[in-house]
């Protein structure tokens, strides 16, 4: 299979892209760079199946491809709310444009959507069924309307152009390849942790959320991908669930650092629980469940940010 991979530089798209070239597909990774970066595919680049596209998703591109990950995005708020208008135009003309050619080439096009679809939610756990409570004009509504839009697009291509589309909604997940400076709160954390500086719970911590380890992740988007039963949306995530305290916690005690905790203020619309129900994911990939659990998970992340930070930063 010749393969598209979107936003296939970022930290999602690089472990996409090593995956698929390890089953013998050939794979385009297609980055603009805003979030990605070399570095997560520089060990790709000697693999003559490998071939790399700095290009802009908001713009057209015709390629010759048999399938198409659309992940170009970026995903933490931090970076999604630096430019606002241009992450709703990269959800929304992206997914067009990606659409489009699919269309063209009769290519099978994944869409990586979010939890962020269900908003701050007030039903508990997450079902795909749930259509969300989110704030349209508030500021993590150029992201979550943007990936709602998306999700529109590619139902109404299905139905009016018969492309056929695959929906995963991603849960937060973390692991090597996150940058430093993400924001996101499991790559902060151990940054902090690791330079013994204080950890910034944002409100009193108690808010929740489901953490995936990425290698877990990825085996859910091949599987999605490859069958044929079902387009979605269906929810990929771990269901275990955790206070932001008891993350802070459990990063101070796996990294022995010295830091404290500190409180800052609450961003605006943050979601105050959040956990998949992944029924569908079971029943439709092959029994799919996450393997890693959250301390299993943060010891390789912390692994990575430890020689990620001893190299940038010579004691
Ligand atoms: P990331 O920021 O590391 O990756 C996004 C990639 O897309 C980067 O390489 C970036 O340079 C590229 N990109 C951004 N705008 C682009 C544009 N206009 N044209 C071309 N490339 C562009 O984030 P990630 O965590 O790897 O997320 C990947 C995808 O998964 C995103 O679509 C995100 O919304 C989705 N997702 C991730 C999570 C998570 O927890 N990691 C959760 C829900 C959804
Ligand atoms: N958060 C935090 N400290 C940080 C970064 C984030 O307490 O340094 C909180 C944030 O307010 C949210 C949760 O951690 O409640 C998850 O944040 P993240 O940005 O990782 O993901 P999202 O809010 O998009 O789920």
């Amino acid at each position: 299979m010749r393969t598209l991979v979107t936003g296939g530089a970022g930290f999602l798209g690089s472990h996409l892209c090593e995956k698929l070239l390890a089953e013998g597909n050939e794979v385009i990774c297609l980055d603009n760079f805003f979030t990605g970066n070399h570095g997560n595919i520089q060990h790709l680049r000697d693999n003559s199946h490998f071939e790399l596209i700095r290009h802009d998703v908001t713009e057209p591109i015709l390629l010759e491809v048999d399938r198409i990950y659309n992940l170009a995005c970026p995903a933490s708020p931090i970076h999604y709310q630096f430019n606002p208008v241009k992450t709703t135009k990269t959800s929304v003309m992206g997914a067009i444009n990606m659409l489009g050619l699919a269309k063209r080439v009769h290519a099978r096009i994944l869409q990586a959507s979010t939890s962020e679809v269900y908003g701050d939610p007030s039903v508990h756990p997450q079902k795909e069924d749930y259509w969300g409570n989110v704030n349209p004009v508030g500021i993590r509504s150029c992201y979550d309307e943007g990936k709602r839009v998306a999700e529109t697009l590619f139902m109404d291509y299905h139905r009016q152009n018969q492309v056929d589309i695959r929906i995963v909604r991603i849960f937060n997940t973390y692991g090597p390849r996150m940058l430093p400076n993400d924001g996101r709160v499991v790559s902060n954390f151990i940054v902090q942790a690791l330079r013994n500086e204080n950890l910034t719970i944002y409100g009193d911590g108690s808010q929740t959320r489901s953490f995936c380890y990425c290698d877990d992740l990825i085996e859910a988007f091949v599987r999605m991908m490859n069958q044929d039963q079902i387009i979605g949306p269906v929810n990929i995530g771990n269901p275990s669930e955790f206070t932001m305290l008891e993350l802070a916690n459990n990063v101070i005690s796996l990294t022995g650092s010295k830091s404290k905790i500190i409180y800052h203020k609450l961003p605006l619309d943050d979601p105050k629980m959040r956990r998949p129900d992944i029924s569908l994911a079971k029943q439709f990939l092959n029994n799919w469940e996450p393997k890693i659990t959250l301390n299993q998970g943060l010891q390789k992340t912390i692994a990575y940010f430890d020689s990620l930070l001893a190299h940038q930063e010579p004691v």
